[in-house]
């Protein structure tokens, strides 16, 4: 691990192993660490936050930022291959979320001399009143394995630029890269203990949560392990920011582009093996148009190239971990029991050459009913569930039924619709005509179950920063010590 600058094993030794999902072996052991490791790390950001760090001028913060970005860049096929090894994410992907991430530093970088109080005009005239915005303190960020770098960066940019310390606790699943960027990190000039990781699991990430030391909880995961979280930041009457799962729409009405449509359903939930948070796992399409909209899709996926994560031809990779097999395909066993059909794919592909790493074909589930688990749960994989609505106050309803509101889907050739529908989707991120896209400055986050405040953005620098607005008295005079005003 990374702590105060230094390399640390874990203070009781123990270790976890880390699987490379394309081979099922094992390709690195990292620290697994517990609470006397948390409080270690947690010491070494406090202490960087009363040293060089917490009086270095925000224009010095920013350049260390473009340091670091210049170090990824350099560095950027040696960490994408990291992340492809550890998660099975393929490298056409890792590679290019790799080479965007020096985007995200370099907007943090140069927000943080733009960082502004106010002044007031109170009713009482004799004052100056003026904020200052400040780093919030020690940051905890606890991070899933489908994109390591790329989370932490939301999380990272922003507080460093704000002025904060960091220590991050990356997924079990895949650590490697983390470790690797924070010894980037220690070269870019960044003063130990600025950025601290420690690895591990569960155990970590709860000591995490819970520390006293900590000033705020930033979490990427699902929405389980975010309520605990949550629960344990409150005893600390510490801020959150969570990131958690969906269970997101991708609407196809009559008047799509049907082609477009077809191509943006791949893309929300083959792409990454459906591992990522935004997926449009549930397909909602207008009943005129479902029985072509289900062919095309069908055939897309059956041409999907699965393979060696590492290979640029490759389209989709095994499942992240073995356990997380297992549950994508419990999940679809359940709803062929619950009376969906599978159009295509729903198990393990057939291949000589897929045998060995966890892979489970692209799946196009029909006749799903918006109450079955498999449209109300987060499966984390290739699964698309296809329902079907007759019209547009149906497919918003049956959209925004769900306990997630993370992303969402329209495809429609009508402008009025588009909009108008759009405006009534409970989600933070909405597209029309598109899926899957995001920028470091648009702001980026869930409503109802998934998840807490924005990152991306200057909505996603004000998540590191507190106000403290300030009082001057000008005129001399004494006021009545009794009475408030
Ligand atoms: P997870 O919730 O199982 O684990 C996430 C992290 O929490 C890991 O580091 C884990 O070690 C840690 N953890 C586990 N138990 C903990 C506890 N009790 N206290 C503190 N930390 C604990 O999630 P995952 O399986 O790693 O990731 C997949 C999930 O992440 C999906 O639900 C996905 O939707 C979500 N996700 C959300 C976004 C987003 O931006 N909204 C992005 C990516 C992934």
């Amino acid at each position: 691990m990374v702590i105060g600058g230094e390399h640390w094993d874990a203070a009781d030794g123990r270790t976890l192993e880390s699987i490379d999902p394309f081979t099922a072996r094992s390709w690195a052991t990292v620290p697994r660490a517990g609470a006397k490791d948390v409080e270690l790390a947690v010491d070494a950001a406090r202490s960087a936050l009363g040293g060089e760090w917490g009086t270095m001028s925000a224009t010095a913060r920013g350049e260390a930022l473009h340091r670091l970005a210049d170090l990824i860049a350099e560095h950027a096929e040696e960490l994408a291959v990291m992340e492809t090894r550890d998660n099975g994410k393929v490298i056409r992907e890792t590679r290019g979320q790799v080479a965007g991430l020096p985007s995200i530093y370099r907007f943090f970088a140069g927000a943080a001399d733009k960082i502004e109080g106010s002044t007031f005009s109170p009713p009482q005239t004799n004052f100056l009143t003026y904020s200052q915005k400040r780093p919030i303190g020690v940051v905890a960020a606890i991070l899933p394995w489908n994109s390591p770098l790329y989370l932490l960066a939301n999380k990272l940019a922003p507080a460093l630029a704000a002025g904060c310390t960091f220590v991050a606790k990356p997924s079990e699943y895949t650590s490697v890269s983390t470790l690797r960027f924070a010894e980037l990190a220690l070269e870019a000039g960044l003063p130990p203990g600025v950025l601290n990781v420690v690895t591990g699991d569960g155990e970590a990430g709860a000591a995490l949560a819970e520390h006293p030391g900590v000033d705020k909880v930033t979490f990427t995961g699902s929405t389980a392990t975010g309520q605990k979280i949550m629960k344990a930041a409150a005893e600390n009457i510490a801020p959150v920011t969570l990131e958690l799962g969906g269970k997101s729409p991708n609407i196809v009405f009559d008047d799509a582009d049907l082609g477009a449509a077809v191509n943006g359903i791949v893309a929300g939930i083959f792409a990454a093996t459906g591992q990522t948070c935004i997926a449009g796992s549930r397909v909602l399409v207008h009943e005129d148009v479902a029985d072509r909209v289900i062919a095309e899709v069908s055939q897309r996926a059956s041409a999907i190239r699965m393979g060696d994560p590492l290979d640029m031809e490759t389209e989709m990779g095994p499942i992240a971990f073995d356990q997380q097999l297992q549950k994508v395909a419990s999940y679809v066993d359940g709803a062929v029991r619950d009376g969906a059909a599978v159009a295509y794919g729903g198990g393990r592909p057939a291949a000589d050459e897929l045998a060995t790493g966890y892979f489970h074909e692209p799946t196009v589930l029909t006749g799903v009913h918006n109450q079955m688990a498999v449209a109300r749960e987060e499966i984390f994989g290739p699964v698309a569930s296809f329902i079907t609505f007759g019209s547009e106050d149906e497919a918003v309803q049956l959209a925004n039924d769900t306990p997630f509101g993370l992303a969402a889907g329209i495809w429609s050739t009508n402008i009025q619709r588009a909009h108008r529908v759009a405006g009534q989707l409970s989600a933070g991120t909405i597209w029309v005509n598109a899926y899957r896209t995001l920028a470091y400055n648009v702001p980026y986050g869930g409503m109802k179950q998934s998840g807490i405040g924005r990152e991306y953005g200057l909505e996603g620098l004000e998540e590191y920063l507190e106000t403290a607005s300030i009082w001057v008295e000008l005129s001399g005079q004494t006021r009545d010590p009794f009475q408030l005003g």
